[in-house]
């Protein structure tokens, strides 16, 4: 696995969750999975052992050197090994920092994580069969397998590239391609060519054996002009090799019946018991307790691509109708863009019914699960999502936009019969979301008996590791298959 981030040592999304319980599941079946990723300046070495150094990287004009340490994933028996350099890795932040979000020496950096990958296994004398990418700053993995290491060692091992998200691609100027040591010819041939810029996980796209994603819808939608941000048609053009691969999720830090970070556990047989939870839930943001109102409960990055335009957008959005019209209460949990730190932050000083919570705080996502009764995730794209995940499992019914991973979790309320999990919306507006809320708080009041039929259904789902390792490995025996040209790729 080449990643940039992993879970517990460096995160700021599901990525770092999935890659860590994905190798940690794959090990438990028996495969032998290593990690390499950098050794950011927040990750404490001192326990970790010292192994191969310096590692000569080659990187622009010269060689690179990293010294390399070895950690294991919590009680995984997976190998992490941390490339330590100074220059590149010695400072805060994993891409960027909220002054600077894209670090301009990030071609120099991940072009160290990727190339030093392979100068890893050849110094440890492990050859994996598969490299396995996340996201753009591992894409040059699967470049690199078709250039320098063609031949050699490396001749059959097939390569993975995972998209979590296609918004973010690593797009830098053109003459970074010398970094990488690759000739001018690969600008175009090997598919960095990205309307005279330099993108990394377009080559990436390029150049991998077998590409996957997420969710299965998320999968389908990348391949149209509407969600693909540009690499449709590439996706479009490589169909017959992009899978769709639904994640997991944690069911045993994310489990409400022995939860130690809630105030009440409960299961769906105990459901009285999340009460407590509400209760706790409101005195901790400031709400009047009303047992009979429902809370709807949100936590999130705080971005455009979570739906907080059209929840809160400054001049247009539902949140403000949706608190004054309908008797419930609405906590935010969140982080993220200052306009919109800067809307929740005056809607709050407005409306007696909104509780926000401006903070990155681990206790209290799993208060706002347990606590609320709807959980509102309105994105206006989902590679795959975690919270609609954990509020099934907390029987706090989603109310989402049809999109990726919520498309495939989340199943909407037949009101004739009962049946479903959550609400679901298919056109973003803010008018879908106050209308998708309405209803939702309408089957709260006049429909009791179809909510708790639906917490149950709800907090009986499960989206296992197991499933979706099991089919990793399926897609990793495939590229195999391609490189070793058993199976023609599509490009
Ligand atoms: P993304 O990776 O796009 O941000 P996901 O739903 O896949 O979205 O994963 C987000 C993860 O980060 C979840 O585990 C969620 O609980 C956590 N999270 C997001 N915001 C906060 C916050 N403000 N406080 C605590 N946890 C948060």
């Amino acid at each position: 696995m080449v990643t940039s981030e992993f879970v517990p040592l460096a995160k700021t999304g599901g990525l770092a969750d999935m890659v860590a319980a994905l190798s940690a599941e794959l090990a438990r079946m028996g495969h032998d999975v290593r990690v390499v990723m950098p050794r950011y300046y927040g990750i404490d070495i001192d326990d970790c052992e010292k192994v191969a150094g310096p590692l000569g990287v080659p990187l622009g004009f010269g060689d690179s050197w990293a010294a390399v340490y070895k950690t294991y994933s919590g009680n995984a028996d997976v190998p992490v090994y941390l490339l330590d350099h100074e220059g590149l890795f010695g400072r805060d932040g994993i891409y960027g920092t909220r002054k600077e979000p894209d670090f301009t020496d990030n071609v120099e950096r991940f072009t160290l994580l990727c190339r030093g990958a392979f100068q890893l296994c050849k110094s440890l004398g492990w050859i994996p069969e598969v490299i396995h990418g996340h996201d753009w700053p591992a894409a040059l993995a699967s470049v690199y397998l078709n250039t320098w290491e063609r031949t050699g060692p490396f001749g059959n091992t097939g390569s993975v590239l995972t998209i979590h998200n296609l918004g973010y691609q690593g797009i830098y100027p053109k003459n970074d391609i010398h970094i990488t040591q690759l000739d001018w010819e690969h600008y175009h041939g090997s598919g960095f060519e990205f309307f005279g810029q330099l993108n990394l996980l377009k080559a990436g796209l390029r150049n991998a054996d077998i590409l996957t994603t997420v969710s299965p819808t998320y999968a389908r939608e990348i391949q149209t002009a509407e969600y693909g941000h540009q690499m449709d048609g590439l996706l479009r053009h490589r169909s017959e090799d992009l899978f769709g691969v639904l994640n997991g999720m944690d069911y045993e830090a994310w489990n409400p019946e022995d939860d130690p970070l809630i105030e009440k556990n409960y299961s769906y047989q105990t459901l009285e018991r999340k009460a407590a939870n509400t209760k706790a839930l409101r005195e901790e943001f400031g709400l009047e307790q009303d047992p009979a109102r429902p809370v709807i409960g949100v936590v999130s990055r705080l971005a455009d691509q979570k739906g907080f335009g059209d929840l809160c957008g400054p001049t247009h959005g539902s949140l403000y109708e949706i608190c004054s019209d309908f008797e419930v209460d609405v906590v935010i949990l969140g982080t993220g863009d200052s306009w919109c730190e800067e809307e929740l932050r005056s809607l709050e000083a407005r409306l007696p019914n909104l509780g926000v919570k401006l903070a990155f705080d681990n206790r209290l996502a799993h208060l706002v699960e347990a606590g609320s009764d709807f959980f509102l995730m309105p994105s206006r794209y989902e590679p795959c999502g975690l919270n609609q995940m954990y509020s099934l499992r907390y029987g706090t019914l989603p109310i989402v936009h049809r999109t990726g991973g919520l498309a495939d979790t989340v199943k909407n309320l037949d009101p004739k019969t009962g049946d479903g999990t959550g609400f679901v919306f298919d056109l973003l507006t803010p008018r879908a979301i106050y209308d998708t809320v309405g209803w939702a708080v309408w089957t709260w009041y006049h429909r009791r008996d179809q909510i708790d039929g639906m917490r149950i259904r709800a907090m009986q789902q499960r989206f296992l590791w197991e499933d979706s390792a099991a089919r990793y490995v399926e897609l990793y025996q495939w590229a195999i298959d391609r490189r070793t040209g058993r199976v023609p790729r599509s490009w």
